[in-house]
């Protein structure tokens, strides 16, 4: 009997972004929660996945924010009326400078 290899190298977990919908790497994606302790809530970013409570994921991608937020997807992932704001999410993929921003002043 010959060892069973499994078909492929484990791989790291599967995460759905949610602006392209497409699955990815999970490194490769941002996990996003919303914050509603100051009242209206607000997406922040969490590049540790340790932050508790529903959390969306999405590409470290600005088009991918971008789409996600014509989409209206974080408020549906995350379960909570919207809008939300996520300009924390935006800084820091443009920090992360993971695609050229589109304005440049
Ligand atoms: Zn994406």
């Amino acid at each position: 009997m010959q060892p069973t290899t499994p078909p492929a190298a484990p791989r790291e977990p599967q995460r759905t972004c949610v602006g392209c919908r497409q699955r990815g790497d999970r490194s490769r994606l941002l996990r996003v929660v919303a914050d509603r302790s100051g009242g209206p809530s607000v997406l922040l970013p969490d590049p540790g996945a340790r932050l508790p409570g529903r959390g969306a994921w999405v590409h470290l991608a600005l088009a991918c924010l971008d789409l996600a937020e014509r989409r209206r997807a974080f408020p549906r992932a995350l379960r909570l009326p919207g809008p939300l704001d996520a300009g924390a999410v935006r800084e820091h993929l443009q920090q992360r400078g993971g695609s050229p921003a589109p304005e440049h002043h």
